[in-house]
């Protein structure tokens, strides 16, 4: 079960007099990008806990009646994508341990379990079927059983995680946030009308209208109750968030490091042109990620910037199977074309990555269908050559189209006329971050927190893109 790889958003809010559920729900409905298979929210009023979750988007999960049911002042929310191990509704969070009496979210991904496994074995709890995040909750509720309050009990479960975690626990009376000491996933703290705000992202503070105070520091728990807020460092901080937040994840409008992600991807884009001028007509990003980036290449470049690419702005993740004919389209349910800005030209594409490079492939090959005399595709990362353990579910190394083959190899691959990656310094660069407070672990194969015994999955690669020298 641990290697259920979890891209999620969490959303929490404290506040007597708001209508926590509502918030919540808006919350999670801008922290949608961050995952669409499942969605739930918690909340207490301060004797008992409700919680409702379900499959599908927030829109789909949530009916008026539904948040209207979940009363109380404090709430904790989730949304989840996991694309191994089975979509179903039994790993929706929040999970609730203790007779209803904790309720937990978890953001990102406990590579190696086995401690929290012994643990549990340990009090005889069966762990065959329990998810990463369903053991951490389990955990806590076994210390507060035994008598622990509940921030001991966090701090005693603590060091049994040895992973990514942005974790929001919820008591009957406490909302409770804590960060694993890299604080590989983001976590943001905000207040509003006299109550507090947790968000995985900022993005959701402007759509609730909740004033940003600070992130949860890597390595803390925040406290929030009737007394306010209080925190305390469980261990020692060693920051490194995942640099993937900036280069795909996180939604353009949300600040990471207190740097704003569409600034920082523009950036991607304007030193993509440093390092790569080209002989273009028209620069063309793939939606959505891509859109900064191409507005930075094309800046930079002077090359006119065109949409040449419509996304199907309803696509996601659906629980109907496409019939064969329609999944043979593959690709064209999502993006299609615009004729008009390709055809004849000799065309910059630009995108934020390549996974396994099936999109990129085909979206090659619907270039050349409509016109375009050359495709030089331009990548606002560096190739992807290992897998990721903390959460975002890249696939096994295997899959990675980088982790066998050249850059030429690749490009051959695509068929595009040229392929050019951004350096991996040119990335720390744009980011206006030193390189040290970044995990780049899906780039260079250097995991900050100990994936133990999954070290086994890793076949050690040659990193085979040039560094760029200025
Ligand atoms: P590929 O050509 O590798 O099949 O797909 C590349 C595309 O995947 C890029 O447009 C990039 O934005 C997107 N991408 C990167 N990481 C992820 C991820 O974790 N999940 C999903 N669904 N797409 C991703
Ligand atoms: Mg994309």
């Amino acid at each position: 079960m641990s290697d259920i790889g979890e891209k999620c958003g969490v959303f929490g809010v404290y506040g007597k007099g708001l209508d926590v559920a509502r918030i919540s729900f808006f919350g999670l409905f801008a922290l949608q990008h961050r995952g669409q298979e499942s969605s739930g929210i918690a909340t207490s009023a301060g004797w008992r806990i409700a919680c409702h979750k379900g499959m599908g988007l927030v829109s789909q999960v949530f009916s008026e009646d539904d948040i209207k049911k979940l009363t109380g002042h404090i709430a904790i929310g989730h949304n989840r994508y996991s694309t191994a191990g089975g979509s179903h509704v039994d790993h929706a969070q929040p999970t609730i341990v203790g007779d209803w009496s904790i309720a937990l979210v978890h953001n990102g991904n406990i590579p190696s379990t086995v401690a929290l496994e012994e643990f549990l074995r340990g009090k005889d709890i069966e762990t065959d079927k329990l998810s990463d995040s369903r053991m951490i909750a389990q955990a806590i509720g076994v210390f507060v059983k035994e008598g622990a309050t509940i921030e001991d009990a966090i701090k005693k479960t603590f060091p049994l995680m040895t992973g990514a975690f942005s974790i929001l626990v919820m008591s009957k009376d406490k909302l409770i946030a804590i960060r694993d000491e890299c604080g590989i996933r983001p976590l943001s703290i905000a207040t509003l009308n006299g109550g507090f705000v947790l968000s995985s992202e900022t993005c959701a503070f402007q759509t609730v209208g909740a004033e940003f105070l600070r992130d949860v520091n890597p390595g803390e728990m925040v406290v929030i109750d009737a007394n306010g807020l209080r925190s305390e460092q469980i261990v020692k901080p060693n920051p490194k968030l995942d640099i993937f937040e900036f280069v795909y994840f996180a939604r353009p409008d949300s600040h990471l490091l207190g740097k704003s992600v569409y600034s920082v991807r523009r950036n991607f884009g304007v030193q993509l042109a440093k390092e790569y001028p080209l002989r273009a007509d028209v620069v063309i990003p793939v939606p959505e990620t891509g859109v900064p980036v191409a507005i930075g290449y094309a800046s930079e470049s002077g090359i006119p910037l065109e949409m040449g690419i419509a996304k199907n702005r309803y696509i996601h993740r659906t629980f109907i199977q496409p019939e064969q004919h329609i999944r043979d389209q593959g690709v064209k349910a999502k993006l299609s074309p615009i004729i008009e800005t390709i055809k004849g030209k000799r065309v910059a594409i630009v995108d934020d990555s390549i996974v396994r490079g099936t999109t990129s492939r085909k979206i090659v090959e619907m270039l050349f269908g409509a016109g375009a005399t050359e495709v030089h595709y331009l990548i606002s990362s560096p190739p992807i050559m290992f897998p990721d353990f903390y959460g975002i579910d890249t696939p096994k190394q295997r899959d990675l189209l980088a982790s066998d083959k050249s850059i030429p190899e690749m490009r051959a691959y695509l068929g595009a006329t040229s392929l050019n990656f951004l350096s991996y310094n040119g990335m720390i660069k744009a980011t206006g971050i030193s390189e040290d407070k970044f995990s780049t672990s899906c780039f260079t194969g250097e995991y900050p927190i100990d994936i133990k015994e999954r070290m086994k999955e890793i076949v050690a690669k040659k990193v085979c893109y040039t560094p760029f020298v200025e």
